[in-house]
C-alpha cells in the first residue's frame, strides 16, 4: 500500500458484439476520470478488456465453423481500434481467454473452496442466454427475459455453488458503512431493496461446454462466465500470482459499469471478494443507458450506432465532450445528430474555439504574437471566476459528476467571452495611450486560455494539446498538474503564440 494508486475499471464488453455508442460512452467516462487523476499527480491504473467465454461466442464460432478462440481473436482488434480512435488511455487490456486470467481465476476459486465457500448442488431454472444468467421466476415477463424480451431456456444441471445467501447481512452492513459503495443513489436504493429481499446461492460452474476456464478440482465443469468475467478486475492486477503488483494496485477506486449489471458488481462481486478474504472496491458506479430516438441501445439488441459514424463527422474531441456533457452521469440520456451539432457549435466552435481564435488573432495583430506584461486590475473578476470554477470542477470530478464538472469549466469559457465583449480590446487597440490597458486585457485572456487548456485535457486531450501549442508554452502540457498549475498567473510574458487552425470548425446542421 505504498503508492496510492487510483485503480479504475470499465466493464469488459462481450467480445462478440460490435462496439457501439453505449459501450463507448462508458469507456470515455473511465478515460476522463483516469486522465483527471493522472493530472492530479496520482499513479493511475486504468483497466479495460473483453469478456470472451460466453455461450454466445461458442455459438457464433460454431456457426462459422471456426474455434471460439479464432472467433474472439478476430473480434478483439475491432474493439481495440475503436478505443484507439476514441483516445482511450487504458494502462492494460485484459482478455478473459488469456492464460494469465485463467490461471488466476483458478487460484481464486481454489481459495473459495479452501475456505469452504463452494458446495456441489443441483440447479434448475429459467436462464436467459443473452444475459447468461439464471433468472428468478418472479422476474420473468410473460415467460421472457425482462431485459431482452426473449424466451428463457430451462436448464438443470449439477453445479458448484457459492453460498451467496449467507452474505446478505454482511452486504447490508457494507452498504450502511460505506454509503458511496454503490453510486448513484438510485442504484444504491435498488440494490438495498434487492438484498433485503433475500439472496439465492449462486451457481458458479457449468457443464456441457469446454469454452471457459475449467474448475481446478473438477474439469467436467467450466467456471460460470459471470464469475470468470468479474474476476478480470483482480486477475489483471496479479491476483494470486503477483502479490507486489496486486498489493500496490488493489482495491479498485472506481468500477464503472452499466446499470443493467449493477447486481453482479454490487452484490455478487463484493460477496465473492469477502469470501476470498480480499478487500472490496471503493465505488461501484452504475451509469445509465444512452438512447437514440428513444430506443435503448442495449448491447444485445445491437441497435446502436457504430462510434465511427459519429467520429468521422464530429471528430474525437467533440464526440468525447458531447456525451460527457450532455448526459448526467448516472442517469439515462438521449443523443441525436442534431443535438450533437448544436452542442458542438455552441460550446466548442462558438464558445471555446471562438475565444481562442479571437485572443490569438489579437495577440498576433497587436503584439506580434508575443504575450504582453500583465497589468494590475485588468483581469477584473476572471481570476476569482476561474478559481471558483476549477474548485467546483475538482469537487464534481471527485464524486463522478462528470457533466457538472464540464459545466464548471464552461463557466470559464462563458465569462471569458463576455469579458472580451465588455473590454472591447479591438477598439482600445486603435486608441492612443491605452497600450498598457490593451496589454493587460490580452494577457488576462491568454492566461485564461492557458488554464482552459489544462482543465479540458482529461476530456479533450487532442484539442488541449493543440491549444497549448498555439499558446507556445514551453513546459509540456503533460507535466501540468491539477489544481496547482490551473491557478492564475502562470503564463510568462514574452511567450510566442501563433494563431493556428480553428480548434473546432463550425458544423452545418
Ligand atoms: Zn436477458
Amino acid at each position: 500500500m505504498g503508492e496510492d494508486v487510483y485503480y479504475i475499471t470499465s466493464a469488459i464488453p462481450y467480445v462478440n458484439a460490435e462496439p457501439h455508442v453505449g459501450t463507448a460512452y462508458e469507456i470515455i467516462a473511465c478515460d476522463m476520470l483516469a486522465r483527471h487523476h493522472r493530472m492530479k499527480g496520482r499513479p493511475v491504473h486504468f483497466l479495460t478488456g473483453t469478456d470472451e467465454h460466453s455461450l454466445n461466442v461458442a455459438r457464433a464460432s460454431a456457426e462459422r465453423g471456426i474455434s471460439p478462440q479464432e472467433w474472439v481473436d478476430e473480434m478483439v482488434p475491432k474493439w481495440i481500434e475503436v478505443w484507439r480512435r476514441l483516445e482511450i488511455s487504458n494502462d492494460d487490456f485484459i482478455r478473459t481467454s488469456e492464460p494469465r486470467h485463467a490461471e488466476r481465476v483458478q487460484r481464486f476459486v481454489e481459495r473459495l473452496r479452501e475456505r469452504d465457500e463452494v458446495y456441489l448442488g443441483i440447479y434448475r431454472g429459467p436462464y436467459c442466454p443473452s444475459c447468461e444468467e439464471f433468472k428468478q421466476e418472479k422476474e420473468l415477463v410473460d415467460g421472457n427475459c425482462p431485459i431482452h424480451g426473449i424466451p428463457v431456456e430451462y436448464l438443470e444441471e449439477e453445479n458448484y455453488f457459492f453460498p451467496l445467501s449467507k452474505y446478505q447481512d454482511r452486504l447490508l452492513e457494507l452498504y450502511k458503512e460505506r454509503p458511496t459503495f454503490v453510486m448513484p443513489e438510485t442504484r444504491r436504493n435498488e440494490i438495498l431493496a434487492f438484498v433485503r429481499g433475500g439472496l439465492q446461492d449462486l451457481s458458479i460452474s457449468r457443464t456441457g461446454t469446454d469454452w471457459g476456464i475449467p474448475l481446478p478440482w473438477d474439469d467436467r465443469h467450466v467456471i460460470y462466465v459471470w464469475v470468470d468475467a468479474l474476476l478480470n478486475y483482480a486477475t489483471a492486477v496479479g491476483f494470486g500470482t503477483d502479490d507486489p503488483l496486486f498489493d500496490r494496485v488493489w482495491p479498485p477506486n472506481a468500477q464503472i459499469i452499466g446499470k443493467d449489471i449493477t447486481r453482479f458488481h454490487a452484490v455478487i462481486w463484493p460477496a465473492l471478494l469477502m469470501a476470498a478474504g480480499v478487500d472490496v472496491p471503493k465505488v461501484v458506479f452504475g451509469h445509465g443507458f444512452v438512447n437514440v430516438g428513444g430506443e435503448k441501445m442495449s448491447k444485445s439488441k445491437g441497435t446502436g450506432s457504430h462510434p465511427f459514424e459519429l467520429l468521422d463527422h464530429f471528430g474525437v474531441d467533440s464526440y468525447r465532450y458531447y456525451f460527457m456533457r450532455e448526459i448526467q452521469f448516472g442517469q439515462d440520456g438521449n443523443y441525436s445528430w442534431e443535438s450533437m451539432v448544436d452542442r458542438h457549435n455552441a460550446d466548442l466552435a462558438n464558445g471555446l474555439g471562438n475565444l481562442a481564435s479571437r485572443v490569438l488573432a489579437m495577440l498576433g495583430s497587436y503584439f506580434d504574437g508575443i504575450v504582453p506584461e500583465p497589468a494590475a486590475d485588468a483581469a477584473d473578476d476572471l481570476p476569482t471566476v476561474i478559481e471558483d470554477a476549477v474548485r467546483r470542477y475538482d469537487e464534481h470530478m471527485a464524486v463522478l459528476a462528470l457533466s457538472q464538472a464540464l459545466g464548471a469549466v464552461w463557466d470559464i469559457v462563458g465569462r471569458a467571452n463576455r469579458y472580451l465583449v465588455e473590454k472591447e480590446p479591438w477598439k482600445i487597440a486603435g486608441e492612443e495611450g491605452r497600450r498598457d490597458e490593451l496589454a493587460g486585457i490580452l494577457y488576462a485572456a491568454a492566461e485564461t486560455l492557458r488554464i482552459l487548456a489544462i482543465v479540458i485535457r482529461p476530456i479533450m486531450p487532442g484539442a488541449a494539446g493543440r491549444l497549448w501549442d498555439q499558446l507556445g508554452i514551453e513546459l509540456p502540457l503533460e507535466d501540468q498538474r491539477l489544481p496547482g498549475d490551473a491557478t492564475w498567473g502562470g503564463l510568462a510574458a514574452g511567450t510566442t503564440t501563433t494563431k493556428g487552425d480553428p480548434l473546432f470548425p463550425r458544423l452545418d446542421s
